[in-house]
């Protein structure tokens, strides 16, 4: 059984979080440490540590975390003027959170994909 991260607490809102939107399968929040006027981070509300963890079960959650980051980058009106969508995996990727998520950012020139 994988370990919990901070972002299970946030799913449970056990500790504060800006929670832009939440049903049975997954969770968004506001990232602590914006890094684009919208950084927003969508999750499972299952655990799964890594995209290498994902299996066919995880299909339903997957894709709904798709739907809703579409419907938060028009809701932040970031839809038209374009968005970026990250998924890091392990180490060489700078993953942090054990605990899949998807970041979203966008409300400024987001340059080239790699730093
Ligand atoms: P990673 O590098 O892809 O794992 O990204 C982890 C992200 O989680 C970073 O952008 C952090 O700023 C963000 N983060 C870590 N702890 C919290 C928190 O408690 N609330 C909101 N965002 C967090």
């Amino acid at each position: 059984m994988a370990e919990e991260t901070i972002f299970s607490k946030i799913i449970r809102k056990e500790i504060p979080a800006e929670i832009l939107y939440q049903d049975d399968l997954v969770t968004a929040f506001t990232d602590i440490a914006p890094q684009a006027p919208t950084h927003v981070l969508i999750i499972p509300n299952v655990l799964i540590p890594t995209v290498n963890d994902v299996s066919a079960e995880h299909e339903p959650a997957l894709g709904r975390m798709f739907t809703v980051a579409r419907q938060l980058a028009k809701k932040a009106g970031i839809d038209e003027s374009g968005y970026r969508l990250i998924m890091n995996c392990n180490a060489d990727s700078g993953q942090e959170v054990y605990h899949i998520h998807m970041h979203l950012l966008g409300g400024r020139p987001l340059g080239p994909l790699l730093a």
